[in-house]
């Protein structure tokens, strides 16, 4: 049996964020992943830091507040790991999107940010900036700054940066109950609260996990359920169910078939929605859809013919001249966005809210919802809500998992933590300065950059290890073997999917999930995890099982 301050069960955006915020002010915290780190929608998202201009239409001011000052803080923080990225919106006769129109909107959008960044672009411009769109009826352009980012290495530089202020995160490990005061086959009966108030039955103390990395009881002061789409499983018992899971996909395409510098957004000719195509990592990204999704929550989601198609619709209408087809498409993506929306299924799902939901239930803080852009602000949104649970560093007295009567937290609040110990402020940096690390050959800049903006304190060691060999990039991509190397032997990875899929992401960048590259990363991944031939060849099989259900295109 194991105590922590904070106990948060989810390893993706939300989980890492709570796990950091909490750790940087000295409490203990212990974050535990089913699956693996950013297995579910952390990984499968656009992959953009945007304000979500979209949601300006809709009204949502705050929501474009908040994501645009987050944007701004981890552009400066995290470069290598978030850059800026220039949208242009073509504007066409008859079309819906006029100048006008976006001129308002984008004049908005920059004043929230406190920066000018839009501009218009006659034809004869657009034609530079963007060749290959249609230019039947073209009037022009405008264009703006967002940005992007690799999603799955943004969580794991917020999981690292937690540890760094002494969190413990644990790769697959599940939560698979909740432990509950009073619970007759749950050891707590020992339990008294300090002050010698009792836990009042039911509330949540702890939970039951199994796994490879951790298997047992683990007694927390508060447990904050943050595992995305699957918030309400956790839930059940405590309150009705909150999530209403939309499936967004996306294709993945070749850069030389679809080839573009600038995204390209656009208003699907069939239904009006917004839909983008833009440049990530050497391939061009196509998303998204947005559609209810029934399937089992256990089962990996993967696109459908349907989606393939609705999604090639849209890139024959921008960009007529390529003459784009499915098979073009090297690989597929598919994520569930954890919406909550308490509207009737059958509205929609574009216009589903966008923002966070936090929770209080029985001492059970469940944080949902939100974009990735903002975890930050949802993550100290949620610790406000966990802060009467906590106590606070330096002023602990012994070991005692909540005092409540009901709900409410007990009444030795001096030793407290308290909402202003969580108050946001957009000044403080997300990420804590890192020192410039020695390589043993002179570093390029776009590499240095990005294995600092990827791997923070950490891109020393990385370097330290590496031989001058791998700092060789993996051809047609910008990933050094040295991070392989690296996430092999430091990242908690089980399986090559871990590797190859969220580690790296080169299984989306490569043909066939970069099998071309098993043959060179066996001995390296043998060495490195103990994996016998047997078990090697097991897990070849097993990724490219997986490859082929989820991430493979199917052709209408
Ligand atoms: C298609 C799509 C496009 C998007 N595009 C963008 C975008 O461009 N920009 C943006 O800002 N946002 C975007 N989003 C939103 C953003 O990706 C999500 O809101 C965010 O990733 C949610 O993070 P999360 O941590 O709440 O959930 P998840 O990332 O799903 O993490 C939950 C984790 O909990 C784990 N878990 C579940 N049950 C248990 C258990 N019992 N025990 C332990 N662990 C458990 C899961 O394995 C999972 O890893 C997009 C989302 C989707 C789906």
């Amino acid at each position: 049996m194991s105590d922590v301050d904070l106990l948060v069960i989810g390893g993706g955006i939300a989980g890492a964020g709570v796990a950091l915020e909490a750790a940087r002010r000295g409490i203990s915290v212990m974050l535990v992943e089913a699956r693996d780190f950013a297995w579910g929608s952390s990984s499968r998202s656009s992959k953009l830091v945007h304000g979500g201009l979209r949601y300006l239409r809709e009204g949502a001011i705050g929501l474009t507040r908040e994501s645009v000052r987050e944007r701004g803080r981890l552009l400066q923080d995290a470069p290598g790991l978030v850059e800026p990225q220039r949208f242009l919106l073509g504007h066409y006769e008859g079309g819906k999107l006029g100048r006008g129109t976006m001129a308002t909107g984008l004049a908005l959008y920059d004043a929230l940010a406190g920066q000018r960044t839009r501009a218009f672009h006659t034809p004869g411009q657009v034609r530079q900036l963007a060749p290959h769109v249609a230019t039947d009826g073209l009037l022009g352009a405008s264009s703006y700054l967002d940005a992007k980012t690799d999603d799955a290495r943004l969580v794991m530089r917020v999981l690292q940066e937690a540890q760094l202020h002494g969190a413990r995160v644990v790769n697959r490990a599940a939560v698979k109950s909740l432990l509950r005061a009073g619970d007759v086959d749950t050891p707590l009966s020992s339990l008294s609260a300090e002050g010698g108030a009792s836990v009042a039955p039911g509330t949540v103390v702890g939970a039951r996990i199994e796994g490879a990395g951790f298997t047992g009881h683990v007694r927390a002061r508060c447990v904050v359920n943050a595992t995305g789409f699957w918030a309400d499983g956790l839930r059940r018992g405590l309150g009705a169910p909150l999530l209403r899971p939309l499936r967004g996909s996306h294709l993945v395409l070749p850069l030389w078939r679809l080839p573009i510098a600038q995204s390209v957004s656009l208003l699907h000719p069939r239904d009006g929605r917004p839909v983008f195509a833009t440049p990530w990592e050497g391939v061009a990204l196509v998303g998204t859809t947005d559609l209810d999704h029934h399937d089992d929550p256990d089962v990996e989601p993967a696109i459908t013919a349907a989606e393939t198609a609705y999604l090639i619709e849209a890139m024959r209408h921008a960009f007529p001249r390529l003459d784009l087809r499915a098979s073009d498409a090297l690989c597929s993506f598919a994520g569930v966005r954890p919406v909550v929306d308490d509207r009737a299924e059958g509205g929609d799902p574009s216009k589903a809210p966008r923002e966070h939901v936090v929770r209080v239930e029985q001492g059970l803080v469940t944080i949902t919802g939100g974009k990735l852009t903002t975890f930050r602000v949802n993550a100290l949104d949620a610790l406000r809500h966990a802060a009467p649970w906590l106590a606070a560093p330096g002023r602990r007295n012994g070991f005692a998992p909540t005092v409540v009567a009901g709900d409410e937290p007990g009444s030795d609040a001096h030793a407290r933590m308290s909402a202003d110990d969580f108050h946001y402020r957009r000044a403080d940096p997300i990420f804590a300065p890192q020192p410039e690390p020695a390589a043993s050959v002179a570093l390029p800049h776009g590499l240095r950059t990005r294995l600092l903006g990827r791997h923070g304190h950490r891109a020393a060691a990385l370097l330290a290890e590496a031989a001058p060999a791998d700092l060789e990039l993996i051809a047609g991509t910008a990933t050094p073997w040295a991070e392989l190397h690296w996430a092999l032997r430091h990242e908690q990875v089980r399986f090559l999917d871990d590797l190859l899929l969220r580690r790296t992401r080169l299984g989306l960048l490569l043909p066939d999930g970069a099998a071309a590259l098993l043959p060179r990363l066996e001995p390296v991944a043998r060495e490195a995890l103990g994996w016998s031939v047997g078990e090697w060849r097991d897990q070849c099989e097993r990724y490219a099982r997986i490859i082929a259900q989820c991430y493979s295109v199917p052709t209408p």
